[in-house]
């Protein structure tokens, strides 16, 4: 058993109390308290309230009161815009705050969610941006007496649920567009990471959105997740998770017919042609199997590489991943840290003995790293993947790159195809024909050409077939929000009806 050694970081650490956010009041809720143990130091960090259906439907009632009754609703996208911006500006100033708890409580680098942290500041700006120039359109061409005016109001009380992967990040993601538009909301962030959109409660309360606007509860998915997506009070939901409970998602919300937004898996394919600048590539592919520990909807899970270059390219990444710094989370030159979850860990694992008894080598790593921490797994690269293997088609979220060929472009876009996510994809060639080519035959939301996981607040993000539903971020994000009307409107005295006069 591995003995936890506990950071100096940690020295003065005192285990943190949080309550849940119900109409503008911090609540305990009804149920008992969740404790989080960190992944990458294996010792209590977090507290929160187990929260119940009664606690959802005390959250739901309070944000359908908001939306009804306003103000929120009402203000001008100009008061809307400068409260998101007044938010922005808080999650800068507390970003280290918000990065420390992201880190112990998920495992991921210091350094990487610092980074996040300034993502997530840049995207409650662009959504701010966006809640002024919502609008509709008008239609001068209907004829004389009539005019036809399409308004977007907001769609109401809307249910977000997010991961535990990316916490800060992605209710940053959503959230800043639901209230742009007017919406009202209650969030659920990950059991195991609530912390930091706790802490974006008290802030939002700090730059002025007003009691019931949004509503934070804690607690397990099927008991406190549940009933925010079933209860008829809620308009829509916005979803971020396995494809599994995104699929438990949309049924449940079919009940009631509500909208549904789904950022579900991907097993993400980067098809390299011999052409293709090797030297970044190899940087790139490292990075993206490994960043987040694997643990990333966007992973470079599934190399396809041109049989020409495959056991050299194959030999270099290895080379290059033996030296990615695995360790303390809250170590700043940690480049991967812990697994979420000793039993991820093992599901991981399994993924690699899985592949390994249908025909794959493991050409680096494998298994379990013991560090005198929590939990981490070593970087990790299976060879010989063939594309009907579990491990090529289904998403292991944790450090293990698959490596597959082709020798045609047709067979690469088969092979990439071949599986049921379409989240996003990469493409390395110095031809343009041939990336072109790529980027318009490989069905995923997102096709990076010479590059890996780039991103920006301006660019849509979201998945084909089971990777989801709907698009987040870029210019339309906030009429996701909303609902269309349309006013018909007549001028002037009107015949023709089915009585002649
Ligand atoms: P889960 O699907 O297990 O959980 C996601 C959220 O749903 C959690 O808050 C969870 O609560 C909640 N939940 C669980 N059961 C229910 C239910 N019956 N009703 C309502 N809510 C429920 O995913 P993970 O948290 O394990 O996250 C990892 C997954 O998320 C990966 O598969 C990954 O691919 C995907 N993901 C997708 C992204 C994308 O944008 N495409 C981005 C990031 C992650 P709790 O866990 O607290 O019980």
């Amino acid at each position: 058993m591995t003995a936890h050694v506990k950071p100096k970081a940690l020295d003065n650490f005192q285990a943190r109390d949080f309550r849940m956010l119900i109409d503008g009041l911090w609540t305990e809720g009804s149920g008992n308290a969740i404790e989080r143990v960190a992944p990458g130091h294996g010792i209590v960090v977090s507290r929160y309230p187990a929260g119940t259906k009664a606690d959802a439907e005390r959250a739901i009632a309070a944000a359908r009161k908001a939306f009804d009754n306003g103000p929120w609703p009402n203000m001008t996208g100009a008061e809307r815009s400068n409260i998101l911006l007044k938010a922005a500006d808080l999650i800068a100033a507390r970003a280290d705050e918000l990065a420390f708890l992201d880190c112990i409580e998920s495992g991921k680098p210091i350094s990487q969610a610092k980074g996040e942290l300034g993502g997530a500041a840049d995207i409650w700006r662009y959504a701010a941006a966006l809640a002024r120039d919502l609008h509709g359109e008008s239609y001068n061409t209907l004829g004389q007496g009539t005019l036809g005016v399409v308004l977007r109001e907001a769609i109401g009380v809307v249910s977000i649920i997010t991961p535990w992967n990316f916490p800060f990040l992605i209710v940053s993601q959503k959230l800043p567009f639901a209230l742009a538009a007017g919406c009202t909301t209650v969030v659920k962030p990950s059991e195991l990471t609530s912390g930091s959109t706790l802490v974006l409660g008290e802030i939002l309360i700090e730059a002025g959105v007003p009691a019931g606007v949004v509503n934070i509860l804690t607690g397990i998915g099927p008991e406190v997740g549940a009933p925010m997506t079933t209860h008829p009070d809620v308009d829509m939901v916005s979803f971020t998770g396995s494809t599994g409970v995104g699929r438990l998602t949309m049924a449940n919300a079919a009940q009631t017919l509500k909208k549904v937004s789904l950022e579900l898996g991907g097993k993400n394919p980067q098809i390299v042609f011999p052409d293709a600048n090797l030297d970044e590539f190899i940087d790139a592919a490292v990075f993206g199997a490994y960043f987040n520990a694997g643990e990333c909807c966007n992973a470079g899970s599934r190399l396809i590489l041109h049989k020409s270059i495959a056991a050299d390219v194959t030999e270099r990444i290895a080379e290059l991943a033996k030296k990615v710094k695995v360790g303390d989370p809250l170590d700043p030159t940690t480049q991967v840290g812990a697994i979420i979850t000793p039993q991820h860990l093992e599901k991981i694992g399994s993924y690699v003995d899985g592949a390994t008894k249908a025909g794959a080598s493991v050409a680096l790593g494998g298994g379990a790293l013991d560090l005198g921490l929590g939990q981490f797994m070593a970087p990790t690269i299976l060879s010989g993947v063939l594309p009907e293997m579990t491990v090529a088609r289904e998403e292991v979220f944790g450090p293990v790159l698959s490596v597959l060929t082709f020798e045609t472009t047709e067979e690469a876009i088969r092979i990439a195809n071949a599986i049921d996510y379409g989240l996003s994809a990469g493409v390395w060639s110095r031809d343009f024909d041939t990336c072109l080519t790529i980027g318009r035959k490989v069905r995923a939301g997102t096709v990076w050409m010479n590059t890996f996981m780039d991103g920006a607040s301006e660019l849509p993000f979201g998945g084909y077939r089971q990777s989801g539903l709907g698009r987040e971020l870029g210019r339309h994000a906030v009429e996701d929000y909303t609902e269309t009307k349309t006013l018909n409107m007549h001028m002037g005295a009107r015949t023709g009806w089915w009585m002649p006069r």
